[in-house]
């Protein structure tokens, strides 16, 4: 079966096209057979498109006319030229889309009908830089051939096991009623690596308690009890949490009426200081790029010295406050551009945690690492780093659910 899996991010499009005949014995993910990329920020005029297959990479222009255009250019390499694959794009089985935001509607893969759509839409309040592209994505695939089967595989489907005493915000229930409670996010990425750590661990995941961290350019942690989330640090929108490359996480929510009170800021201007320039970036003062923060710690800078502290505290605090809620931790996963890449980042979060016998093995953690733990022999917890592949968890889902 042949899978086609798009990931339509507000300033990205990444696709990749998976062969699966079965998942009988696969337990590391598959090789795709094409990848494409689209990177719209690189210039102001277009929009450039790398495509890897057949063992050759190649990158192409494209011009900023539009999204659906984009998306049609860059699955066309697929039938020709040095990437191509496969005969006609008909040939294609299925396509796997990343949605964001599934409401309260969505908690499973699901095939894409006129219905999905329409709520896709109605939720694009809710995610308004994300939804609205996911839709442009499935009608790109429309346009090409009506009769190409799509499911939307939604990142918030996770979390809909959460309680409601952690789901439902303390304000008048009418609100809940209306929509507002904690959906959640990185679902994808958080049961992904759940599932692969307890492989890796050679334990049923049923069995587990288990704190996931996804560290990239939005951070967000997960409690995971008997392979179910029990809560997550992001909430009606992927603001809540954890400090963030730009985004601010949790903070005390009168300071948004102050700002509006004494600083006569309006809802647009509240929301680009909370969302583009604080976390990493704001506290620094120099990138949210993590790396660029710790380098300029590293010479010294204060500024940076601060964002990384203020960053490690707030995910040591959020998994301690995870902790009741579990009742004890058998493993903490870290995944993510951040938490499968920086040592650092690791050891200072774990080291807190020591009093609880998370021990984390120095040399271990320093070198490669990926899928591997990196506790210690005599650690009460292991501490797994799990790359994330959310492209092919996509592509499970939607194997399992057309099987
Ligand atoms: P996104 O959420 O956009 O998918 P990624 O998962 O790629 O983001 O994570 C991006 C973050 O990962 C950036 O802050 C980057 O600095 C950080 N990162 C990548 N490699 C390293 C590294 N070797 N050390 C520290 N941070 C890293």
């Amino acid at each position: 079966m042949k899978i086609l899996v798009l990931n339509a991010g507000s300033s990205s499009h990444k696709s990749c096209l998976y062969e699966i005949n079965s998942l009988h014995n696969i337990i590391l993910p598959l090789k795709p057979l094409w990848e494409g990329m689209i990177d719209w920020t690189v210039d102001s005029n277009h929009g450039l498109l790398e495509v890897q297959a057949n063992g050759k990479k190649n990158t192409f222009e494209l011009p900023m006319d539009n999204v659906e255009t984009g998306i049609k250019t860059m699955l066309d390499t697929m039938i020709k030229g040095e990437n191509k694959v496969i005969e006609k794009l008909i040939d294609i089985n299925v396509v796997g889309h990343r949605v964001v935001h599934g409401g309260k509607k969505y908690y499973q893969a699901t095939f894409i009908t006129e219905e999905v759509k329409a709520t896709i839409k109605e939720l694009i309040p809710l995610a308004p830089n994300h939804n609205p592209v996911h839709l442009k994505g499935i009608n790109s695939i429309e346009a090409i051939n009506k009769d190409i089967r799509q499911i939307a595989v939604f990142d918030t489907a996770f979390h809909c096991t959460i309680p409601d005493y952690a789901k439902i915000y303390p304000i008048p229930y009418q609100y809940y009623k209306e929509g507002i409670q904690r959906y959640g996010f990185h679902g994808i990425s958080h049961q992904y690596v759940s599932q692969r750590m307890a492989e890796i661990i050679d334990k049923p995941l049923n069995s587990l308690k288990i704190i996931t961290c996804h560290l990239g350019n939005g951070c967000s942690i997960t409690a995971i009890k008997d392979g179910k989330s029990i809560n997550t640090s992001m909430g009606f929108t992927p603001l809540e949490g954890l400090m963030m490359g730009s985004r601010s996480g949790s903070i005390d929510p009168a300071i948004l009426t102050y700002f509006m009170r004494e600083y006569d800021y309006d809802r647009d201007e509240i929301d680009q200081i909370l969302n583009k320039k604080s976390g990493l970036l704001g506290i620094s003062g120099i990138s949210a790029d993590l790396r660029t923060v710790l380098t300029a710690m590293e010479n010294g800078d204060k500024q940076a010295k601060l964002a990384v502290d203020i960053y490690i505290h707030r995910i040591q605090e959020v998994i301690g406050s995870f902790l009741p809620s579990l009742g004890g931790l058998d493993a903490l996963v870290f995944t993510a551009g951040i938490g499968e890449n920086s040592a650092f980042i690791r050891e200072k979060v774990c080291q807190k945690f020591n009093f609880l016998g998370v021990k984390l093995d120095k040399e271990k953690n320093r070198q490669f690492c990926i899928d591997k733990n990196i506790a210690t022999d005599d650690s009460s917890v292991k501490i797994l780093v799990i790359h994330t592949q959310e492209d092919w968890a996509i592509a499970k889902q939607c194997y399992n659910l057309i099987s």
